[in-house]
C-alpha cells in the first residue's frame, strides 16, 4: 500500500492528470467490451479512377458506435488502442469484417471493387498477418486482388528486414500493398524499391496545399513523377476542390480519394456506387444460380 502511494499516487493527484487523460482511461476499459458488443463498424470511401471518376476502388475506415457519445472516429480512440494493444484483435476484426463485406456484396450480385484496410505497426509484430490474410480471404471465398493493405512509412521503418519479409509472401499471395501518407513520415527513399509495394497515397497535407493561384502543387508532382518512374500507382488522398482534382489529374496522378468525391459511409449506402451486374459475371455466382 505504502508502495501505491509514491509515484502514482502522486500522478493522481498532480495537475498532469487532466481530464483528457481520465477520459482515456475510462474509453479504454469501454473499448474493450466494443469488440465483443458488435459496437464497432467499418464505413467505406470510394476511390474514382482520375479519368472518367468511376469508383474503381474503396478504403475501409473504422468507427465506433459508442452507447453514449455516438459514432467516433479512429482520431478518437485508435491511439488509445495502440496503447493498450487493443488493435491487434480490432485490427483482425477489420480484416475479417472487410472480407465478410465484400462476399456478402459479391451475393448480392453487386460488382467488387478492391477494398484497402489500414494496418498498426502492432499488427506486423503481435500477430501473423499472412496466416490472417490468408484465412479471411479463404473463408470468404474471394481472390487476394480484392484486398489492399495500407501500410505507413513508420511501420516499414521500423524493422525493415523482417517487414521486407512479411511483404514478399503477402504480395506472393496476391495482395496488393499501399504506402498511406507517403512523404509524412520518415522513409528511406532507397527502401521505396526495397518493400516494392503497388501503390503510394500522397498524404493528405500536400493535396491541401494545392490552392488556386498558389504555386504550391510542387511536392504532390514530385510525388507522382516518383512512384511512376518506380512502376507504382498514385493515390491522393483528401481532394476537396475542383482545382485539387484538375491539378492532379494533369499531373498525372491515377486515383483521386476525398470528400469531393465521397465521404466515408456505412456499408448500406457505399454499396449503391457499386452498381449491380445484371449477369454476374463471377464463375460461382453463375454455378449458383444454374444449379438453384
Ligand atoms: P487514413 O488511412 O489516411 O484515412 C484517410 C482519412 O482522411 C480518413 O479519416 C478520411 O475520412 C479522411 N478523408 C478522406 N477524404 C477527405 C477529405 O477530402 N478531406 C478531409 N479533411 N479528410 C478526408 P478517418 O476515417 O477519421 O481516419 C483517420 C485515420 O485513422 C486513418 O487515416 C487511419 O490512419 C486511421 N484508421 C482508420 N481506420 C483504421 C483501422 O481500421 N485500423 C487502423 N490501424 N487505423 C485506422
Ligand atoms: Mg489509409
Ligand atoms: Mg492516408
Ligand atoms: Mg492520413
Amino acid at each position: 500500500r505504502a508502495k501505491d502511494d509514491g509515484r502514482n499516487g502522486f500522478q493522481f493527484y498532480s495537475a498532469d492528470m487532466n481530464t483528457a487523460s481520465l477520459g482515456e482511461l475510462l474509453l479504454e476499459n469501454q473499448l474493450r467490451g466494443a469488440l465483443e458488443r458488435g459496437e464497432l463498424r467499418l464505413h467505406y470511401q470510394p476511390k474514382v479512377c482520375a479519368r472518367g471518376h468511376a469508383v474503381v476502388a474503396a478504403e475501409a475506415l473504422l468507427r465506433w458506435q459508442h452507447p453514449e457519445l455516438g459514432l467516433l472516429s479512429p482520431g478518437r480512440f485508435v491511439p488509445v488502442a495502440e496503447e493498450s494493444g487493443l488493435i491487434v484483435p480490432m485490427g483482425e476484426w477489420v480484416i475479417r469484417e472487410t472480407c465478410r463485406q465484400l462476399r456478402a456484396w459479391q451475393d448480392e450480385g453487386r460488382v467488387l471493387v478492391p477494398v484497402a484496410v489500414n494496418l498498426s505497426a502492432q499488427q506486423f509484430v503481435h500477430q501473423d498477418i499472412v496466416s490472417l490474410v490468408r484465412e479471411a480471404l479463404d473463408d470468404n471465398d474471394l481472390p487476394a486482388h480484392l484486398l489492399e493493405l495500407e501500410l505507413t512509412e513508420t511501420m516499414l521503418m521500423r524493422d525493415a528486414d523482417r517487414t521486407v519479409h512479411i511483404l514478399a509472401q503477402l504480395r506472393a499471395m496476391g495482395v496488393s500493398l499501399a504506402i498511406d501518407d507517403f512523404g509524412s513520415g520518415y522513409s528511406s527513399l532507397a527502401y521505396l524499391k526495397r518493400f516494392q509495394v503497388q501503390t503510394l497515397k500522397i498524404d493528405r497535407s500536400f493535396v491541401h496545399d494545392i490552392r488556386e493561384g498558389g504555386e504550391d502543387g510542387e511536392i504532390a508532382a514530385a510525388v507522382i513523377a516518383l512512384a511512376h518512374n518506380l512502376g507504382q500507382q498514385v493515390v491522393a488522398e483528401g481532394v476537396e476542390t475542383e482545382y485539387q482534382r484538375d491539378f492532379l489529374t494533369r499531373q498525372g496522378c491515377d486515383l483521386l480519394q476525398g470528400f469531393l468525391f465521397g465521404r466515408p459511409q456505412a456499408a448500406e449506402d457505399f454499396a449503391s456506387s457499386l452498381g449491380s451486374a445484371q449477369m454476374p459475371r463471377d464463375a460461382r455466382a453463375a454455378g449458383e444460380s444454374v444449379a438453384a
